[in-house]
């Protein structure tokens, strides 16, 4: 295995200050217990680090033919690339990769165990880490569906402890208080009872994955009649409570297909279903969920119409539905861990789901040659992630190339994605290529630094088309870092002062030009300054002072350091009657 990892990548995936910080932390040896597991098509490293806010931080990453796969640290770094912890792990890595000492994976470790030594062992772990306790919890129901043997979309037997007669009394209550308007709401803010009635619609999915569709049916069914009885979309501006009914209509069509109704009852619920939908209010667009229901009711697991020969049979609409009762037996069959029948259900429907499914359960050359199948760039993408995952990077980078010209969302992601890959593998023209279609989809200083990188000889022939490109941005921010990055200082002023309401990109171009163009930064600046402080508003000063201190760097680049300090005791003086000016501009 090739890991050709290399200090410009690190460099690349990180902002300056979080590597310059990374590097120090690696030099003083803050990276303790460096450790590396082989995996699937690469190697994963953890290691600990000191940290600020708390006593050390935990790192991970994984490493494969293409670079960093994925990497992630407990620190609460969040503003974009790497922290200095992963920066400086990975630095250890590249350069002392002995002292990562090497460890068998939890797989190999739990190898040979019989049950009794693995509950003995989880009883210990809990024991000792409480916290253990809550994400076995959540973990458990998951785990015993896909113990049970498949039983191909029809009904588990179980008594459930679902009350139909409390939920109905909570959700009324909720709603009462909604249309009395009881509940305190910030503006702009999803409304109390939104919430409220979104996490009895989350308990209800609790139930389903929990394998208690009798339980879920019964809630999901409740809020479905009581959100609909009273309905009115005047009370409902916002349309808040339209979208609580659309989302409760696919888990509710999903808990059907999980039960097994005797027929009274599964003719009381398509009546009142019916009704529901015959008496809705006009305003409101739920009625595709609400025929999905139906859908659901009327089909259950049957054979449904044949989409190539019944096509003059129902209308586009109806087809819509069919589809998305496709989607629900799906989510209903991966939800009972049937990998088989989800198999025979997904390779007619829907490509994506089945070649995500095989790759889920190790059949990966199948999942490959489905993968063949995939007709848009979003699918290509999700498929081309996970095939990376498991080690399959030279078909995850053949089914990215695909799916650049295949057309759909999510192109430029997949190409950002595509593009340090190839050029890990030494396809400089694959990796431009990508950058390029990158670019023409959302322009980026930094794409357009990899495509002046890697396009040698032939940028003169590019760059023209990628300013153009910058140009017709409504917002000039990608054109002046152009400009910058191109040190062609006069066009970047141009741009910033036709855009001068923008004060963010005359910061910027004033910050970066001041060694070259300081009288035009003492100009600009003391314009900037002049105007905030006559506004007399404090609030002000502090930004007012930030266009002096460039005023004052700006003299200094000339060698001017007095004419400076008779401007700024001049204004000290002219304002000797503003205390809080005379406080921002104290160390001026
Ligand atoms: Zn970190």
């Amino acid at each position: 295995m090739n890991l050709q990892l290399t200090e410009k990548q690190i460099r690349e995936r990180a902002s300056d200050q979080s590597f310059r910080k990374g590097q120090d932390y690696y030099e003083s040896g803050a990276i303790y217990n460096p450790a590396r597991q082989s995996t699937s098509g690469g190697v994963t490293l953890t290691a600990q680090c000191e940290g600020s806010s708390a006593p050390s931080y935990r790192l991970q990453v994984e490493l494969d033919e293409g670079g960093v796969r994925s990497a992630s640290c407990t620190c609460p770094y969040d503003w974009g690339g790497d922290c200095k912890h992963i920066v400086a792990l990975l630095l250890m890595y590249i350069n002392e990769p002995g002292e990562f000492s090497e460890q068998e994976s939890v797989n190999e470790l739990l190898a040979g165990l019989e049950k009794d030594a693995l509950v003995a062992l989880i009883l210990r772990l809990v024991e000792r880490d409480p916290d253990l306790y809550d994400a076995l919890e959540l973990a458990i129901p998951a785990a015993k569906i896909a113990a049970q043997p498949p039983s191909s979309g029809t009904a588990r037997k179980r008594q459930t402890q679902v009350s139909e007669e409390t939920n109905r009394k909570q959700i009324n209550r909720i709603l009462k208080q909604a249309y009395r308007g009881d509940y305190y709401d910030e503006w702009g803010s999803t409304p109390g009872y939104v919430e409220d009635l979104g996490d009895i619609l989350g308990t209800g999915m609790k139930f389903l994955d929990a394998g208690d569709a009798e339980g879920a049916l019964i809630i999901l069914r409740v809020l479905l009649e009581e959100l609909t009885e009273d309905y009115d979309s005047n009370m409902d501006y916002d349309g808040d409570l339209a979208c609580v009914i659309q989302d409760t209509c696919l888990p509710l069509a999903e808990a059907i297909l999980s039960v097994e109704l005797d027929p009274g009852a599964h003719d009381e619920l398509e009546e009142t279903m019916q009704n529901i939908l015959e008496n809705l209010d006009e305003m409101i667009e739920a009625d595709d969920g609400l025929e999905l229901i139906l859908a659901a009711l009327e089909y259950g697991w049957n054979e449904l119409p044949d989409e190539e020969t019944e096509w003059e049979e129902y209308d586009e609409d109806y087809w819509m539905i069919l589809n998305q009762l496709k989607q629900a037996r799906l989510n209903v069959l991966a939800r009972q861990g049937d990998s088989d029948a989800f198999l025979r259900l997904a390779e007619k429907s829907d490509t994506k789901r089945y070649t995500l499914k095989l790759i889920e359960i190790g059949r990966l050359d199948e999942a490959v040659e489905a993968s063949e199948k995939l007709e848009n760039t979003s699918d290509a993408f999700a498929v081309a992630q996970k095939l990376r995952e498991v080690g399959r990077l030279k078909d995850a980078i053949a089914l990215a190339e695909k799916g650049l010209e295949m057309g759909g969302y999510y192109l430029n992601q997949l190409a950002l994605w595509l593009a340090p890959l190839e050029e890990s593998q030494g396809r400089n023209d694959k990796a431009l290529l990508a950058y390029r279609i990158a670019y023409n989809e959302s322009p980026k200083i930094e794409i357009y630094c990899h495509i002046k990188r890697l396009s040698g000889t032939n940028w003169e022939n590019l760059q023209p088309a990628l300013i153009k490109k910058a140009s017709a941005l409504y917002s000039k921010d990608v054109l002046v870092d152009i400009y910058l990055e191109e040190k062609d200082w006069d066009s970047a002023i141009r741009v910033a002062e036709q855009d001068s309401w923008s004060f963010n990109l005359l910061e910027k171009v004033a910050d970066a030009v001041i060694p070259y163009r300081p009288d035009w930064v003492i100009r600009v600046s003391l314009k900037q300054s002049d105007d905030l402080i006559e506004k007399t508003q404090s609030k002000l000063y502090p930004i007012a002072a930030r266009w002096l201190e460039r005023v004052k760097r700006a003299y200094r680049k000339k060698g001017q350091d007095a004419e400076w300090q008779a401007y700024i005791d001049n204004l000290r003086t002219t304002y000797a009657r503003r205390p809080a000016l005379q406080r921002e501009i104290q160390g001026l």
